[in-house]
């Protein structure tokens, strides 16, 4: 039997370059490895986003979202790709988890002080946002997840996933949960457009569903070596943000022709945007096309997600059978 994997996102936005990078190629690969739960996390958007205007926006951001993860490789044949809210058992396990979690333990997890901090305009000082660790677990141990794919930043939530399981089991004596173990994603971190860290809201950012005018002249605008101020003064490709995307649209030949010639000042920064524009455009377009063929066939999108809503749900009532008996039996 295939180990299980659960992961998700939150449907905030349109996904862009760093989700595909950052995230989508790995949920790729594991689907070989694992049986893989991909879950659309719109009860955790609606932490943040509860605002009138921004919660309405979260189930078009999901259907977008789920097209942009078929068309970058998610299977639906071999993974379960299910929305959240369709499966009330994340709100069951999440109440049943929060009534055994000291609140010392919520108040400890690093991210959480900045992320209050960076968000507050949203209203984030509210109750299901200090809970937020506890329904990722929830979200985890439903599907009795073995590994969560998480990023260094991330451990500390894992952590407390693993503690909260810890309890569950020894409080109600029974072996309901296994202890999930995280593993580290492999993929390259790139900065924003302007060397900053790649996030919506500094629109630093290139969409996948980006139009190829507004993709030419986002790469025109991105952040180079700043001290290279003539086409005749040597460049240096290590401090420049276009060199860094040109290595992973690029084979290593090509790549290391770039640092090359930048080196001795054989290509200038104009030629050598216009190239990284023009792969970006060729390596995105299939991907556009197929997430345009996905979102113009709503019935299509439809059946994929009733299918993963469906499976996720058999799965989560297994376990909620098992917690209940644990918790609430007579024996
Ligand atoms: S030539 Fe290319 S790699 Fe070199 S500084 Fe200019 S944009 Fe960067």
């Amino acid at each position: 039997m295939k180990k299980r994997i659960l992961s998700g996102m939150r449907p905030t936005g349109k996904l862009h370059l760093g989700h595909y990078w950052g995230v989508l190629t790995n949920w790729v690969a594991l689907q070989e490895e694992f049986e893989c739960f991909y879950m659309v996390a719109d009860w955790h958007a609606l932490t943040s986003e509860w605002k009138g205007g921004s919660a309405r926006a979260i189930p078009g951001n999901a259907r977008d979202n789920v097209a942009d993860w078929i068309a970058a490789g998610v299977d639906p044949e071999k993974s379960t790709i299910f929305v959240q809210s369709a499966v009330p058992q994340h709100a069951e396990l999440h109440l049943i988890l929060s009534c055994l979690t000291p609140l010392g333990w919520l108040e400890r997890v690093p991210t959480y002080k900045e992320a209050q901090q960076k968000l507050a305009e949203k209203g984030v000082d509210n109750y299901a946002f200090l809970g937020y660790p506890v329904l990722q677990a929830a979200d985890i141990l439903l599907y009795k997840g073995n590994v969560v794919p998480v990023g260094e930043d991330q451990l500390p939530h894992l952590e407390l996933t693993r503690e909260i399981a810890r309890r569950f089991n020894s409080n109600f004596g029974a072996e309901v949960f296994p202890e999930p173990q995280g593993r580290l994603t492999p993929n390259p971190r790139l900065q924003g457009l302007d060397g900053q860290r790649m996030s919506k809201s500094y629109g630093n950012t290139i969409d996948l569903g980006e139009d190829p005018a507004a993709v030419e002249k986002k790469v025109k605008g991105m952040f180079t070596d700043p001290n290279r101020k003539k086409r005749s003064d040597p460049g240096n490709p290590a401090i420049c943000n276009v060199f860094a995307y040109h290595g992973i649209l690029n084979a290593k030949e090509r790549h290391a022709r770039i640092e090359m010639d930048c080196r001795e000042a054989k290509i200038g920064c104009v030629e050598c945007k216009a190239e990284l524009a023009g792969k970006m455009l060729d390596w995105v377009r299939p991907l556009q096309e197929r997430r345009k063929a996905l979102l113009s066939d709503p019935a299509k999108l439809d059946a994929i997600l009733e299918r993963g809503n469906a499976r996720a749900s058999e799965v989560a009532a297994q376990t909620m059978k098992e917690v209940r008996e644990a918790v609430f039996s007579s024996r």
